[in-house]
């Protein structure tokens, strides 16, 4: 299986200028087509399963996992897929929206925190803090809601503002990391064309209708700025301890592969193991063993 976590068309190198345009969003590594990927899929999510269980019984790691896309690029479909026979008692998906009173009411990263998994647990972040430099940065007026010092006005939004965000938001990363928790970012990137064909099935399809917002479509007039956010998220927020990744979205069988093997091949170097009981409690482990013998 080759390992995604370092492929150039996938992997947004650290350090380095990014733009969106620069991914292919219908790469498929060594596939050709859909056939060819199923079986390893499946064998991915087999081992997903045991390593879970490994991370569980560690408990010194956490998992995060974020997921930002633009709309219908298959945030939902890739974690229920990808998550799917994992055990559900150390998971936790939280979707976030559109903040609260109570959430402006304090810094952006506060609602994040309460979210974040436990140790030994795997936690999806189905968007994120990321919104913060995504919708709020294609709509800077979100922002005023937000009553901070440096941003009385749309006029005092400028470039310096979103590297001072850009800057907190790897401090928070790098801070989590250095506690125990891998951080893997996860960008869908589906192609305009793509999104206007799952559209327009979202609305033919009944079964579909409940998925298709109008603010979709207004949101879609927005490509471009959405992209150039995306861009500069990529380029100031990929870091060895919290790494993006921008996953191919138009074929959906290989957006769901690629993040498994990037999840699988991540939590391999962790060098997860059962825990070994110390001799103490081993020696308890016999004595238990020969009274159950014992038992008349
Ligand atoms: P999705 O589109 O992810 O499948 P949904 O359709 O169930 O979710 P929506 O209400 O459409 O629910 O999506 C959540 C909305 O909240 C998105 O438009 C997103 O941009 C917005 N949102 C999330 N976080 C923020 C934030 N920090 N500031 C402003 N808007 C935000
Ligand atoms: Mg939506």
């Amino acid at each position: 299986m080759k390992n995604l976590l370092h492929d150039r068309k996938i992997w947004a190198k650290p350090g380095k200028k990014h733009h969106v345009s620069d991914f292919d969003t219908e790469y498929t590594a060594d596939f050709i087509k859909k056939n060819d990927a199923l079986d390893k899929l499946d064998k991915n999510l087999e081992e997903m399963i045991q390593m879970q269980d490994k991370l569980y019984a560690d408990s010194r790691y956490s998992l995060l996992l974020v997921f930002q896309a633009m709309d219908a690029a298959g945030k939902d479909g890739t974690i229920k897929h990808v998550m799917s026979g994992v055990n559900p008692q150390g998971t936790q998906v939280f979707s976030f929206k559109t903040p609260t009173a109570t959430e402006l009411d304090h810094d952006y990263l506060w609602r994040i925190y309460k979210r974040l998994p436990e140790r030994g647990n795997i936690g999806i972040f189905n968007r994120s803090h990321y919104e913060e430099v995504l919708v709020v940065k294609v709509h800077p007026e979100f922002l005023l809601r937000q009553q901070l010092p440096d941003a009385k006005n749309l006029n005092s939004i400028n470039d310096n503002f979103w590297m001072q965000r850009y800057h907190q938001i790897n401090n928070f990363e790098k801070h989590l990391s250095e506690n125990g928790t891998v951080i893997l970012k996860f960008f869908l990137n589906v192609s305009k064309e793509e999104q206007k064909k799952r559209f327009l099935k979202r609305i033919d399809d009944p079964a579909r209708n409940w998925k298709f917002s109008a603010n979709d479509v207004k949101e879609r007039s927005f490509w471009n700025a959405y992209m150039q956010a995306y861009s500069e998220m990529l380029t100031h927020t990929s870091t060895d301890y919290a790494p993006w990744f921008v996953i191919p979205a138009d074929n959906k069988w290989f957006m769901r592969y690629a993040v498994s093997n990037i999840i699988i091949n991540r939590l391999k170097e962790l060098n997860l193991e059962y825990p070994t009981l110390p001799p103490a409690e081993m020696a308890g482990l016999e004595q238990a063993r020969q009274m159950l013998m014992e038992e008349k």
